[in-house]
């Protein structure tokens, strides 16, 4: 095992921060570029504090690395999502059964910031900050990059080279563009975008709604959504389409048309925005995509990882929990070949893709759950049998949703293969009227899981 390796990576957001961190404990000597500048450094942008659900997933990945305890003292548990209707009533559907399962509200930058520091702690690891990645030279591990600072270009390189830098990658852009050898690229935008807004904290510091859940204001084509910070304030993102639609972002164009959209739509949300007019039109508006590509890795030197290699839309709050389990399949790999990085970039693919393609379409299947369906009455009823079986017979049923966030020990693809079965069999049996009053709750759920073996074996 030759620890004397140097691994050059790019891209010091979520993933390659903590990629960095397990490298460098694994012995490794790290050098981490990152494009903008240190954000440990920099005031952050006034007001704005942007937050992530962190699940089980991702919680595996600090665990790895030994900064799980650190990081939940950034967290607020979520238990469930908190809808809201259009005249201001809401309830809570929760997120399982199982009181011990719930999803976490962290801040972006503060878990950004606690795993530069420690990665930073390492005497193996060099941070750069201010060099953006131009092109790659994949065949030998070497990048040459723009310092922002002075203009300059300067080169780096390390025996291999794992590119973390987004969903924008420089590092994909040279394996697209290489040319020696098939590279598949797809992106699929919505046609949403999305945009961040805030519900802020009361004069007392305190929080105007219900912290301990993910609220929804669902309206079938659209939706908001909060998510709470320590500080006593929400994140409120809002997903649109950007056209063809009575209200959209081509046409809120005026203050009196973004407030007439809110309080027709979102009544008891735009009473805990005061500053909302002025944010709408002062924060930016994101489009949301799917990218995948293959391969992620070329020549035993260089390999995606991240939304480098599989960004995904918002909706399964497991973009980052995808980038962080990265880290952990990574690891373990390198646990069995440590040595031949061909083999390791192969196996990890290999091992891989399949389920960053699973929680890419399952996130796409959610945007349309969470805008319609949360707020339809067939989706409900089963929701509500759902967490009952949960609670009944914890360990006997996990909805799809507690498989994909809870069950860290099944992968994404096989979580897809069964939640998606059992969600048809449930439907199925709710719409048929199959499942009776009269039922107890282990008779519907041993009918809810012979459809699903069926649905499964039908397959
Ligand atoms: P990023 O976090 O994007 O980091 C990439 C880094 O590379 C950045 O620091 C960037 O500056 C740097 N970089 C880019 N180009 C270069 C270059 N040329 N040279 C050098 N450096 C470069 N995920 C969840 O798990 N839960 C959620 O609730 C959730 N909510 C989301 C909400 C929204 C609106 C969006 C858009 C995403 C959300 N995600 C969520 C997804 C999550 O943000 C990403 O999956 C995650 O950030 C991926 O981490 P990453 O390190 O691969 O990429």
């Amino acid at each position: 095992m030759t620890k004397q390796e140097h691994i050059l990576i790019v891209g010091a957001g979520l993933c390659g921060s903590l990629l960095t961190l397990r490298m460098a404990q694994r012995g490794y000597k790290v050098t981490l570029v990152e494009k903008r500048p240190d954000l440990r450094k920099t005031e952050q942008d006034a007001g704005r504090s942007i937050n992530l659900a962190l699940s089980n997933r991702g919680l595996q990945g600090l665990r790895l690395a030994g900064v799980e305890e650190e990081a939940k003292k950034l967290c607020i548990p979520m238990y469930g999502r908190m809808i809201h209707d259009k005249q201001g009533n809401t309830f809570l559907s929760k997120y399982s059964g199982r009181n011990n399962e719930y999803i976490n509200s962290i801040s972006r930058p503060g878990l950004n910031m606690l795993l530069l520091d420690a990665a930073e702690k390492m005497p193996n690891v060099t941070l750069v900050f201010n060099h953006g990645c131009k092109t790659v030279d994949l065949e030998n591990a070497s990048a040459t990059f723009k310092n922002y600072e002075t203009g300059a270009e300067t080169s780096f390189s390390g025996d291999i080279l794992l590119g973390t830098d987004g969903a924008g990658s420089a590092v994909r852009k040279s394996m697209f563009n290489h040319r020696k050898f098939l590279f598949s690229f797809s992106q699929q935008w919505l046609t949403h975008g999305y945009k961040e807004l805030e519900i802020p904290a009361t004069k007392e510091g305190g929080y105007r709604t219900d912290k301990g859940a993910l609220h929804i204001w669902p309206r079938g084509e659209d939706m908001l959504i909060a998510l709470p910070n320590l500080d006593g304030s929400f994140t409120v993102t809002l997903f649109l389409p950007y056209s063809n639609s009575d209200y959209c972002f081509d046409n809120l164009t005026t203050p009196e048309m973004v407030l007439e959209y809110f309080t027709k739509e979102f009544p008891d949300a735009v009473a805990l925005m005061p500053n909302l007019a002025e944010e709408f039109f002062q924060n930016p508006t994101g489009p949301l995509g799917t990218i995948k590509c293959s391969p992620w890795n070329c020549y035993g030197k260089t390999l995606l990882l991240g939304d480098a290699a599989h960004a995904i839309v918002p909706f399964y709050g497991q973009g980052m929990n995808a980038s962080f389990e990265d880290v952990v399949v990574f690891d373990a790999i390198l646990d069995k070949h440590e040595g031949d990085w061909t083999k390791v970039f192969h196996e990890y693919e290999k091992n891989r893709i399949a389920d960053t393609n699973a929680i890419a379409d399952l996130a796409v299947d959610n945007f349309h759950e969470m805008k319609e369906h949360t707020a339809s009455e067939l989706f409900q009823q089963k929701r509500k049998l759902e967490t009952a079986f949960e609670a009944e017979f914890p360990k006997e049923y996990y909805s799809k949703y507690s498989l994909v966030t809870f069950n860290e020990a099944i992968s994404y693809d096989e979580a897809m293969k069964k939640g998606r079965a059992q969600d048809k069999a449930i439907l199925n049996l709710i719409d048929d009227g199959t499942l009776k009053d009269t039922m107890t709750l282990r008779e519907k759920l041993e009918l809810v899981k012979k459809e699903t073996k069926e649905i499964l074996h039908d397959d």
